[in-house]
């Protein structure tokens, strides 16, 4: 399969005669981005990469070549549904074609910086998406179903005080190729090693690293090449959006693309809330979960889920979880549907918080429970890889110090890939 060549190794030169130009150019301005752009494969940035676009503006790319919409659709195909990454392996399309498409476009993977595997199944990949910047994707395997669990940020903005990713700060938004490019090397990769001709991965979550709301015009293309019959097909109740509360977000994304929405909530009330998830004092509960009711006349689900993760001592007290049950009463009025689900804490040292214990997060559950709400505690997965969303890349990322992030990308560059359990991913 061509995503794992294309992702683990580098393509070979695929010079172009503007891009020669530009790359000579660019080079001397900037020579880290050129260094970044030969390790992805290709020194030209006239070079469209095609994973970033979905079927319309693949329709629109090929009409400008004077290319038939059919043909848009094919070539679709070929990528996201057969994983082809070179266009002379299509060849159902007219040698000419291919060779016009090589000239102008390429199937640009990202770089593999390591593979790690849970003993549980649990897989989770560290992509290099340049500039010293790392993201992970965690593929989580349960007997009925498949879930790619998928970053739309290097880093993130919000800053949540139990995030690690919210600890290492910003760096920028992911690309709509950026996001794709985990699924694609995923799915197609999975395909391969359990050799399988059918759908690995049955469900995406944005619960990778970011704020999937806050790279909205990026995600959205994104979605839609996911849902597309002629792309991943996947069911809009099988795409989760989790976000921190983006409000005006949740608002256009039920307009545009109503797919599964997670709402991370964690705190009961505006005072704790405004201190763990920092954009609570831009949009504060009540203005969230008003927001939520609203996304739920459009959602593929007859819920909303939210989020809450357990802190020691900080939101999981049997009063806290009486005050959730009073808030959620007060909103169902207003049309909510809610699930609750609470996440156990995966510690980090940097945030100074505990994982509430077992037997809190039961007797939380209990109070919720017992007042009928739908309520279900989230297994922790790939415990062993700190392979679990919401914990990535931190151990390997800091983006407060460039030089420091330079010299770590030159040394990340040689890490081999890490096999912590040989269990294939099923
Ligand atoms: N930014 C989005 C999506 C990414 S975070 C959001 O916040 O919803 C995905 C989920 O992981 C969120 O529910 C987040 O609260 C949770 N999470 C983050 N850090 C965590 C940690 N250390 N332990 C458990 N869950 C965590
Ligand atoms: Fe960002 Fe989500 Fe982490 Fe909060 S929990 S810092 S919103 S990635």
């Amino acid at each position: 399969m061509e995503a794992e060549r294309l992702a683990a190794g580098p393509l070979g030169p695929r010079l172009h005669c503007a891009g020669l130009f530009y790359a000579a150019a660019s080079c001397f301005f900037d020579d880290r981005r050129y260094a970044w752009r030969l390790r992805n494969g290709c020194p030209c940035p006239m070079s469209t990469n095609l994973l970033g676009l979905d079927l319309d503006a693949l329709a629109d790319f090929c009409d400008r070549l004077g290319e038939k919409r059919f043909r848009a659709t094919q070539l679709f195909r070929w990528i996201h549904q057969r994983g082809a990454g070179d266009f002379a392996a299509m060849t159902d399309l007219a040698k000419s074609l291919r060779e016009k498409l090589a000239g102008v476009a390429q199937i640009r993977a990202l770089p593999v910086v390591s593979t790690q595997r849970s003993a549980d199944g649990t897989i989770k990949w560290l992509f290099d998406v340049g500039d010293g910047n790392l993201i992970e994707s965690v593929f989580i395997p349960e007997t009925d179903r498949g879930t790619l669990c998928v970053s739309s940020q290097a880093g993130c903005a919000v800053g949540c005080r139990f995030c690690s990713t919210g600890h290492q700060g910003f760096s920028r938004n992911l690309h709509t190729a950026e996001i794709l490019a985990q699924l694609w090397y995923a799915e197609h990769t999975l395909r391969r090693e359990l050799g399988r001709q059918d759908r690995v991965i049955t469900n995406v979550v944005m619960m990778g690293m970011g704020e999937p709301l806050q790279n909205y015009d990026q995600l959205l293309p994104a979605l839609r090449v996911m849902l597309d019959d002629h792309g991943y097909g996947l069911s809009r109740r099988r795409v989760t959006v989790s976000t921190s509360g983006v409000v005006p977000m949740m608002e256009r994304l039920s307009h545009d693309l109503p797919v599964a929405l997670a709402v991370s909530l964690h705190a009961p009330n505006d005072a704790l809330r405004d201190h763990l998830v920092p954009l609570n004092r831009k949009y504060p509960i009540d203005e969230l979960l008003a927001a939520s009711a609203a996304y739920q006349v459009h959602a593929p689900r007859d819920f909303i889920t939210f989020e809450y993760c357990m802190l020691e001592g900080v939101n999981d007290q049997i009063e806290q979880a009486q005050e959730l049950v009073a808030l959620m009463r007060r909103h169902a009025a207003g049309g909510l549907s809610a699930k609750l689900n609470l996440i156990p804490f995966n510690p980090f040292t940097a945030s100074g918080l505990r994982r509430s214990s077992a037997a809190q997060v039961q007797a939380f559950a209990n109070v919720l429970l017992d007042a009928g709400m739908v309520t279900t505690v989230r297994k922790t997965r790939g415990d062993d890889i700190d392979a679990a969303c919401g914990q990535l890349a931190g151990d390997v990322k800091d983006r407060t110090d460039v030089q420091h992030r330079r010299a770590r990308q030159g040394l990340l560059a040689g890490v081999p890939v890490v096999q912590v359990a040989s269990s294939p991913a099923r």
